[in-house]
C-alpha cells in the first residue's frame, strides 16, 4: 500500500519513466518538463496501466494505441474486468514521459487511448494531460462510460475518438440506467473530432431498455454509429487443439449470436449503422 496515495500494488509499464524529461514526437514542437504547460501543481493519480496494444473494440479495431488506464469507476458493472486491479500515483510528466517512451519504443500508434475505470472522474487531471498530448502530436481517443457530461464538456474540444457507452441495467446489474446522463453525453460528443457508442448486450438483456438506449441515439443523434457487444467473449472462444475440427458445443455461443443479430435487426429499424463487433484483444488472447 502505498500510504502516500492510497493506492496500491506493484506498477506494470513498459518502461521506468525517464530520467530526463519530456522530449517530442519526431517533427513536433520542443516541449520539455519545468516549461509552461507541465504544472506540478496537477495533482497525481491513479494509473492500473500504461502499455502499446491493438485496440480491441469498435470502429478502430486493430489500429496500435497507447493505453492510459485510470484506477477508478463511479458505477460498478457486474461484468467488469478492471475494478480492483492494483494502481500506483503517477503525476502529470510521468504519464507523459512514459507516453513518449512507448511511441519511441513501439510506436507509431494512431491513438493514446485514455481508458479505464473512468478517465472523466479524472478531468483535473486530464484536462492539461490532453492539453500536453495534443501538444506533442499525438491523437486522442477517450474510452468512456458516457455517464459524467459536465467533466466531457471540460475536454471534448480536444478529444479525437469519444467512445461512449450506453449502459443497461439489465446487463450491469447496477440499480437503475442513466439515459438522461447518456443523451447530454452524446449531445456534447459531437463537438469531438467522432463518435461512437457501444452497447454492451447478452441474451438476459430487457427489450425495453434496449429499445430506449436505441431510440435516444435515434433522436439525439441518428448517424451516430452503435456498437453491439457481447457481455462475454464465450461465443468467440475455439477449440485449443489442433485435433479438433469441430467447435466445442460450449464455446458456439448460440444464444449470444442470435441475441446479437436480433438486436441488431431491431436497432437498424431505428438507426443506419449498427454493428456487431467482437473484441480482437480477447480473440488474439493479447491484453
Ligand atoms: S463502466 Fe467500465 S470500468 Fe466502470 S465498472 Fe463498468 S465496465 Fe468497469
Amino acid at each position: 500500500m502505498n500510504t502516500a496515495t492510497g493506492v496500491k500494488g506493484r506498477r506494470r509499464f513498459a518502461s521506468p519513466p525517464p530520467a530526463r524529461g519530456l522530449e517530442p514526437r519526431a517533427g513536433t514542437a520542443p516541449e520539455t518538463p519545468g516549461t509552461p504547460g507541465v504544472s506540478s501543481a496537477v495533482k497525481p493519480v491513479g494509473i492500473t496501466e500504461i502499455f502499446s496494444s491493438l485496440q480491441g473494440e469498435g470502429p478502430h479495431v486493430g489500429e496500435p494505441h497507447i493505453f492510459v488506464r485510470f484506477e477508478e469507476c463511479n458505477i460498478h458493472c457486474a461484468y467488469c474486468d478492471e475494478l480492483g486491479k492494483p494502481a500506483v500515483s503517477m503525476g502529470l510528466e510521468e504519464v507523459l514521459n512514459e507516453v513518449i517512451s512507448l511511441e519511441k519504443s513501439r510506436g507509431p500508434h494512431a491513438f493514446v487511448s485514455l481508458t479505464g475505470g473512468e478517465p472523466l472522474l479524472y478531468v483535473n487531471f486530464l484536462e492539461p494531460l490532453a492539453g500536453h498530448l495534443k501538444t506533442a502530436g499525438f491523437r486522442i481517443y477517450l474510452e468512456t462510460s458516457g455517464i459524467l457530461p459536465k467533466a466531457l464538456l471540460r475536454i471534448v474540444g480536444g478529444v479525437d475518438v469519444v467512445a461512449m457507452d450506453i449502459k443497461l441495467k439489465s446487463i450491469t446489474k447496477e440499480a437503475r440506467n442513466y439515459f438522461e446522463e447518456h443523451r447530454e453525453f452524446l449531445r456534447l460528443s459531437k463537438r469531438a473530432g467522432e463518435v461512437f457508442v457501444k452497447m454492451v448486450v447478452g441474451p438476459e438483456v430487457d427489450m425495453d431498455e434496449f429499445l430506449e438506449g436505441v431510440r435516444l441515439m435515434s433522436k439525439e443523434s441518428r448517424e451516430t454509429l452503435l456498437v453491439l457487444q457481447g457481455v462475454t467473449s464465450d461465443h468467440l472462444s475455439f477449440p485449443r487443439t489442433r485435433e479438433s475440427t469441430e467447435l466445442d458445443p460450449r464455446f458456439r455461443g448460440d444464444d449470444m449470436n442470435k441475441t446479437l443479430l436480433d438486436l441488431q435487426r431491431t436497432a437498424l429499424q431505428f438507426l443506419p449503422n449498427v454493428r456487431i463487433i467482437p473484441r480482437l484483444h480477447i480473440a488474439m488472447g493479447i491484453r
